[in-house]
């Protein structure tokens, strides 16, 4: 039972979005940068933001070199541009917004190590730095010149660097997206799952985890922020959701030498030192089809994957012992490119992140607070 005083001012906002990532807490800023007058209320149903915006291994990354080549079977040449130019420009927005000291990101280049079976890679790195010339104005790939002294194992052919990479860490990313969000007047509810969506009227439908209550909010707005978790809100949705496994060290009691951000296997695994420990995480093409889920479990079969890989390639003869795991939830489709539309006469979805939301999920969040305001 609720009060008037409820009634009259908790449950009605100009708009309401649902999930509280990356990408709903930028829609919801720049909503309200754009809409200073409007009430938004934020609505996530984890305590805090429980999808990948927190479970990310925070490479501020934009395409190793190996991805981008592996993007031409799919795309042409300037749809590939435009996805590196718009994650790159994702990347220099937050920088912008929120500083380098805020999110504690460091500019330590990111690298991929090519095995045998991929050194026919470096034969056209040549061509993909003149490609994009255009975007960053020097050369993005070139290759290390002494990759023996980085102390990888000599399955390691050869290491290629790309100069415009950096690292973060996506707590505090998403701390001051929190943050910023709070001194603007934003309403955030945690602990508040949305089991409906009316999206021709607005209307939310929401369950206070555990009560077994349904409150009904009314929006004269709704975006749908829930990225891999859409399918219950949006059924119709084209999403497939696609598992990570992240592995982290003990402190590393040996001298480590390399530092940055770095991927291996076309870009499906990746590894950086975080707080002198080994951050190493990937390997979904392992096992395409049981990653497909939306259960935060561990498959064992990419677990002992990686821990090979550390323990005979990124770290050979070093001992490591494992202290933390855990696993969170992206979205794919059949185009690399987020899905921002209308799904409703009062609704719009932003989903589809893929893995690099660290890069888009700012202009994602700023496109569809565009699109709101003009519905
Ligand atoms: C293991 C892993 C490593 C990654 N590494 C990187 C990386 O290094 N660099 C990079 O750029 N990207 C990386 N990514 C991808 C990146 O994390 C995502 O693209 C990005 O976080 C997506 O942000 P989002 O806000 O769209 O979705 P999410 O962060 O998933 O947010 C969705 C939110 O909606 C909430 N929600 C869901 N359903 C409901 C509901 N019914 N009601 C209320 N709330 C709901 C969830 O709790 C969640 O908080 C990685 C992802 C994973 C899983």
């Amino acid at each position: 039972m609720f009060s008037y005083w409820e009634q009259k001012n908790f449950f009605s906002y100009d708009l309401i979005v649902i999930g509280s990532g990356f990408t709903g807490l930028s829609t919801a800023i720049n909503f309200k940068r754009k809409n200073p007058k409007s009430n938004v209320l934020v609505l996530e149903k984890g305590i805090f933001p429980t999808g990948a915006s927190t479970k990310n291994a925070g490479f501020a990354c934009f395409g190793s070199l190996t991805e981008i080549l592996d993007d031409f079977w799919k795309m042409t040449p300037d749809e590939v541009t435009a996805l590196v130019e718009r994650r790159y420009k994702g990347l220099q927005q937050i920088r912008k917004n929120f500083g380098d000291a805020t999110l504690r990101y460091q500019h330590t280049h990111g690298f991929e190590l090519l095995e045998e079976e991929n050194l026919s890679a470096v034969d056209q790195l040549g061509e993909v730095n003149k490609m994009l010339k255009k975007i960053f104005k020097k050369e993005v790939f070139t290759l290390v010149k002494k990759p023996e002294k980085m102390g990888f194992s000599d399955r390691v052919k050869v290491v290629v660097e790309n100069h415009f990479e950096g690292e973060l860490d996506p707590g505090a990313y998403l701390g001051a997206l929190w943050n910023m969000a709070s001194e603007m007047g934003i309403k955030i509810l945690t602990g508040v799952a949305v089991v409906e969506v009316q999206k021709d009227e607005g209307i939310v439908l929401a369950e206070n985890s555990g009560k077994n209550k349904v409150y009904e909010f009314k929006g004269k707005k709704v975006a749908i922020c829930t990225n891999a978790f859409s399918k219950k809100l949006w059924p119709e949705s084209a999403l497939e959701p696609g598992r990570g496994l992240v592995l982290l060290s003990k402190p590393l009691t040996e001298k480590i030498p390399w530092k940055g951000s770095f991927h291996l296997d076309k870009g499906y695994v990746y590894f950086r030192k975080v707080d002198g420990r080994l951050l190493l995480g990937g390997a979904r093409n392992k096992d395409f089809e049981k990653e497909k889920s939306l259960d935060f479990e561990i498959n064992p079969e990419i677990r002992a994957h990686l821990k090979s890989l550390a323990a005979e390639v990124i770290l050979p003869g070093k001992s490591i012992e494992w202290e933390m795991e855990w696993t969170g939830i992206m979205a794919f489709g059949p185009k690399k490119s987020p899905l921002i539309q209308p799904i409703g006469e009062k609704t719009a979805v932003a989903v589809r992140l893929g893995g690099m939301g660290v890069a888009i999920g700012w202009q994602v969040g700023k496109e569809l607070s565009q699109l709101l305001s003009k519905m």
